[in-house]
Parts: structure tokens; C-alpha cells; sequence
């Protein structure tokens, strides 16, 4: 069988060193638009069309058809942004040991998808197997901090999908079918300052008051499926002044929607009131992703990939995720989505991040194989 991944494995290696060298940071539109310019012309040379949705805050998001495309009915989704900051590819750029290991910002969540997808329909066009006129990718600049402006693009066009296939990297033989739901708040609180010595009665602590709220907000992680983590905190001018600010960020997380509903009530709730009398709370964000269970049509899609890896030689199971992707909004949705189909490595978000790069062959003929097994089904709804 034809292998693309190691027939063309030195420009796959290429593309992503350069793409790796490429910081890309959510926040950082310059970078995430020039790892986009990148893969524009992979795909312009490949036959693809890619329309450009233009952002002004954030990277643009890209959305790629062929040029022969007939209703693509399926949806391949990857995000070109990473957690890391500038700089970073330059501190610690793109570097393989023993032709085994890659390392470098982004590399496994997620760079090497990029590669594996446009390999994928690269291998797809040589042989010329029809189903690349049936497929739809969707390539965001801001999944790192929630799809907030890719979010409608995500969902408008997989509203047309039989199937949604997102490529977030994998911790190993599993394939992602539930995700936990998630939101985010930030919270600033006013008070009034004052010496702390000469008129401390004068003075109102805004960190006193956030002290009060981390505590409840913290207490409700005894209730079952959820989690708070008030994450980051800041406030107050000096020792010797009562402090007239404070701030915080606050993660969430849930397995249900109905436990979404609750916890967000109950954050909400407790920022209500001042705990301090005479402190102001203003409080901003909210629910981010919706909670993601596979449903019976998902398992379907689930079932016809394990099939697939089987003639490979993976033994796929289903995995329960406690991190959101774009899978939550399609998943939640109703539409037939499966997660974790990008290559394999660990550490996600962290310096010590690292890629198998066997697996990007594994992964790629997976994907490869199981586009063209989605090639033969109308739909999973039934
Ligand atoms: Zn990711």
C-alpha cells in the first residue's frame, strides 16, 4: 500500500520544522496568520480553494474545499494557535532526537495535525480516491482560548457535516468521545485605600473581600461532576495601604449540561454580594464549551474508525476528556463527532511537550483510511 507518510517524510519534516518555528500564540494575529499564509499554499498547490475569514483581534480563521468539491459533507477541524508566547520558538525552536522524538512549541498540540490533515488530502488527491471532493477543513486561530470568533464558523459549517473529525493530538491509543464543559469569569472587586496604620478604619480591602469569594468559590468543588479553580489573583498597591483593588480568574468545569447550569448559577450567586460592606464586585465571562457526550450517532462514527484501526493495527478505545476542544460545540450539537484523531505525544501546554513522530504516520493512514471508508455512508442519524 502506498505510505505518503514516509514516502515524503523529509518535506513533511520540513513543513513542520517551519511551521514549529513559527510562533503562533492565540494573541499573536501576526504569527497565527503567517502559519496560515503557510498552509494557504500547501493547499493552493494541492487544488484546494481557501477563503479567508478575516479577524481583527485574533488570527484569521481559514476554511479549504477543493476546487472539484460536490457538497463536502465531511469536517476536518485543527487550530493553528498555541498557548506559547512570543519568543518562544526562538528560545526553544523545532528539534528531533533519534529520529524519534520532535520537540518545539506547539509541535504536538497542534502542528503536526496541520501536517497530518494536508498530507492526508494530499495522498487522497495521488491516488485519486474521490472523497477529497467530500471534505471540508476548518483551520481556527483562537481554539486555545475558547473559539470565542471561531465558534459560529464552527458550527455553520458543521450543520452540513455527516461527520466531524477533529484532530487534537492523542496521549495514546484512545480517541476522545466525551469532553468536560467549561467556562471562564474574571472578577475585579473595588474598595477604598487607605494607610493601613494612620486610618485603617478608613479603609475598605478589596483583597479582604476576594479572600471571602476564593473560599466559597473553592467550596463548591465538593459537589460531584464539577471543578473551580480560581487560577490567577492580583490586587493591592503596597503593605501599608488597605487595598483599593482585586482580581481574579476563575476556570470551571462540568460533565453535564445541567451541572453547567448549576455551577454557573452558583458562581454567579455568590459574586451577588459584597461579603464587605462597601466593596463593589463586577463580574464578566461565563460558559465557554457545553459538555459533550457521545450520543448513539457519534458511537456509530466512533465504531466505523475502531474498525479502521484494527486493519492497522491499533486497538482504539473511547476516552473520557477533562480538557475542552471544538468537539464540545459540534458534540453538543448532535452531530456525529469524534476527537484525539491527530498524531501521538504528551504534555500538552508545558516546555517538556513532545511528539512520536512514528505516530504521524499512524495517525495520517488512520485518517486516510477513514475518510475513505465515510466516502461509502450517507449518514449515522439512523
Ligand atoms: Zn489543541
Amino acid at each position: 500500500m502506498k505510505n505518503i507518510f514516509q514516502d515524503e517524510k523529509t518535506d513533511i519534516l520540513t513543513l513542520l520544522k517551519k511551521i514549529v518555528n513559527q510562533d503562533s500564540g492565540s494573541f499573536n494575529k501576526d504569527g497565527c496568520d503567517a502559519v496560515g499564509n503557510i498552509l494557504i499554499e500547501e493547499y493552493k498547490q494541492l487544488g484546494f480553494n481557501i477563503e479567508i475569514l478575516q479577524e481583527i483581534q485574533n488570527g484569521n480563521h481559514l476554511y479549504i474545499t477543493h476546487q472539484q468539491a460536490v457538497d463536502p459533507d465531511i469536517l476536518i477541524i485543527a487550530h493553528m494557535d498555541t498557548v506559547f508566547p512570543d519568543g518562544t520558538a526562538a528560545a526553544r525552536p523545532f528539534t528531533i532526537t533519534d529520529d524519534q522524538i520532535a520537540k518545539g512549541p506547539g509541535v504536538f498540540d497542534m502542528k503536526a495535525s496541520q501536517v497530518q490533515a494536508l498530507y492526508t488530502l494530499k495522498s487522497l488527491i495521488q491516488e485519486n480516491h474521490p472523497v477529497y471532493k467530500k471534505v471540508a477543513i476548518l483551520l481556527n486561530s483562537d481554539e486555545e482560548i475558547g473559539s470565542i470568533t471561531s465558534r459560529h464558523y464552527i458550527e455553520k459549517y458543521a450543520a452540513k457535516a455527516k461527520a466531524v473529525l477533529i484532530i487534537e493530538p492523542a496521549r495514546g491509543k484512545q480517541l476522545t468521545t466525551s469532553r468536560k464543559g467549561g467556562g471562564k469569569y474574571y472578577l475585579s472587586i473595588k474598595g477604598k485605600s487607605s494607610h493601613a496604620g494612620a486610618a485603617p478604619e478608613k479603609g475598605i480591602s478589596a483583597i479582604g473581600e476576594l479572600g471571602h469569594k476564593i473560599i466559597k468559590l473553592h467550596e463548591l468543588n465538593h459537589h460531584d461532576g464539577v471543578n473551580v479553580n480560581v487560577g490567577v489573583i492580583s490586587g493591592g498597591t503596597s503593605p501599608n495601604t488597605i487595598a483599593p483593588n482585586a482580581e481574579c480568574k476563575i476556570d470551571i468545569r462540568f460533565e453535564t449540561q445541567a451541572q453547567g447550569e448549576w455551577l454557573d448559577h452558583s458562581v454567579r450567586e455568590i459574586l451577588s454580594y459584597s461579603d464587605i460592606e462597601g466593596t463593589q464586585i463586577k463580574l464578566t465571562g461565563g460558559i465557554t464549551r457545553p459538555a459533550w457526550k457521545a450520543d448513539t450517532a457519534s458511537m456509530k462514527l466512533f465504531d466505523l474508525i475502531r474498525k479502521e484501526g484494527i486493519k492497522l493495527n491499533l486497538e482504539l478505545e473511547p476516552i473520557y476528556s477533562g480538557g475542552g476542544s471544538d468537539g464540545n460545540f459540534t458534540g453538543n450539537l448532535g452531530i456525529p463527532t469524534i476527537d484525539g484523531l491527530g498524531p501521538i505525544g504528551g504534555n500538552a501546554h508545558q516546555d517538556t511537550e513532545f511528539l512520536l513522530l512514528e505516530s504521524l504516520e499512524t495517525k495520517g493512514m488512520l485518517l486516510i483510511n477513514t475518510l475513505k471508508a465515510l466516502n461509502n455512508i450517507p449518514s449515522f442519524k439512523s
